[in-house]
């Protein structure tokens, strides 16, 4: 018998649905927005991963997994999705393209942490980077399309944490502060914060350990050593914030784990769940020095990562996108109708048009109960009768209209309901050469003219 290595998990059939289901709907969320998908390896090059966290971060100094391959080059499982990518940019030279570029990620990422609920040693993570922005509005626009996704996928009780970590000089003098504020307190910090101390003090605020004692919470706070231009900045992430009605609070001691951090930070958190500790679920945010330092032009960047475990342990699992959905479901009544409805239900589905027929139904109430499963959007409908006059019963579930098309009109109408259709004004006719198919039924704007 073997077992699964630590930390890794199988995914089964139901789970596996419902993280495909969260990966469809991410990639339409940032479709929308403009974000196009970048794929790039898993193995990294181990001073890639080193240089851009920070050889001092947790996940350098504990929780890569390292390793010398065949040949002697030293690999690294990546543990996170923005070197990688940024590493993809320089490589290819994708920023000569037009910027910004919106790229998102999707893929399983390697830490080497100690398995619990929620933490796990492989685990996936959907990302976005933009390219090529120094304007804070897309700080913004970034934390905006994070927290719309929670609120899409109806989670309650997020909260959007937002922060700056400054310019380069704002930093300076705050960790130069903090340096003057932690020094005779050395003693009374964790052992890891004692090492910080020396390599990077701004992480000693994001201690674990340390979290709530009284030394943490009253530590100089970065507000009041920003520089003029990055509390300008700070300020156009909190309007526009504001503007667009997304909750947030400021957390001063939101730095995050990863060295390349610039300016705005944030994360998307959820308290208590399984009544026990908060969850980070998303986080992001600036790093405007990555690319240079990795070799390539100066270049301002933003994104987040999502961690797709802990997305799908808080959604709802009666939330629409897990349901199935079709947009036709084809009933026909009686023997002959069933015949000719296989033909039609292949017909449609050549077109590209999503259908289902219950070939099993014995009545029309199976048949109904067949579309309510199968939450179909459309119902078409048709027996002796309707066949005889080469006609066909369209219901639209949404709106509860009605409308009876020929035969030949179906699939146009179709098409157009699915957006593929530009050429129909909506009375579902073809405009096949100068000849109008339909009969009636048309308003004064069809686009065939033959009804004016
Ligand atoms: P980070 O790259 O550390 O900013 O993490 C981004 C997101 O990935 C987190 O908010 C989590 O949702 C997820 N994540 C990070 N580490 C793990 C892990 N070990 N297991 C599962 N999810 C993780």
């Amino acid at each position: 018998m073997y077992s699964k290595v630590k930390g890794t998990n199988d995914v089964l059939m139901e789970n596996a649905k419902r993280l495909s289901s969260i990966e469809a709907f991410l990639k339409r969320v940032v479709g929308v927005y403009g974000y196009e998908e970048i794929r790039v390896p898993i193995l990294s090059q181990t001073e890639l991963i080193h240089r851009s966290s920070g050889d001092t971060s947790d996940i350098v100094k504990k929780e890569t997994f390292d390793f010398e391959d065949r040949g002697g080059r030293m690999i690294t499982l990546r543990p996170e999705g923005t070197a990688p990518v940024i590493r993809a940019v320089i490589e290819n030279k994708l920023y000569t393209r037009q910027l910004p570029l919106k790229l998102f990620y999707m893929g399983d990422m390697f830490r080497y942490e100690r398995p619990q609920k929620g933490r796990y040693r492989e685990f996936s993570q959907f990302g976005v980077e933009v390219v090529g922005t120094n304007s804070p509005y897309m700080d913004a626009e970034v934390i905006l399309m994070a927290s719309t996704i929670f609120k899409l996928l109806q989670v309650k009780k997020y909260v959007v944490k937002i922060n700056t970590l400054g310019d380069k000089e704002s930093r300076e003098n705050y960790k130069n502060a903090l340096k003057e504020y932690f020094k005779d307190k050395l003693d009374s910090l964790c052992e890891d914060c004692k090492e910080r101390f020396n390599t990077n003090p701004l992480r000693i605020l994001d201690c674990k350990v340390d979290a709530n004692s009284e030394i943490l919470l009253n530590a100089p706070k970065i507000q009041d050593y920003l520089s003029e231009k990055s509390k300008a900045e700070f300020e156009i992430v909190k309007k526009y914030l504001e503007l667009m009605n997304v909750p947030f609070v400021v957390d001063t001691k939101l730095v995050r784990g990863l060295d390349y951090y610039t300016s705005t930070v944030f994360e998307v958190v959820i308290d208590g769940v399984d009544g026990g500790q908060s969850a980070t679920i998303c986080g992001g945010g600036r790093y405007d020095d990555l690319i240079k330092s990795l070799g390539g032009p100066e270049l301002g960047c933003v994104g987040f990562g999502f961690g797709l475990e802990r997305l799908a342990d808080i959604v709802d699992d009666n939330i629409d996108i897990y349901k199935k959905s079709v947009l036709c479901q084809l009933i026909p009544i009686g023997d002959d109708a069933k015949v000719h409805f296989v033909k039609l239900l292949n017909e449609l589905r050549l077109q590209g048009v999503d259908s289902e027929m219950d070939y099993e139904a014995k009545n029309l109430k199976q048949h109904f109960k067949a579309a309510d499963a199968n939450n179909a959007k459309f119902i078409i409908i048709a027996g002796d009768e309707e066949l005889k006059a080469g006609t066909l019963n369209v219901k639209n579930k949404i709106t509860n209209e009605e409308v009876t098309l020929h035969e030949g009109q179906l699939i146009r109408y179709m098409m157009q309901v699915v957006g593929e259709s530009e050429e129909s004004c909506g009375c579902g006719c073809h405009h096949d050469g100068e000849e109008c198919c339909c009969e009636d039924g048309h308003d004064e704007d069809c686009c065939c003219h033959k009804h004016e």
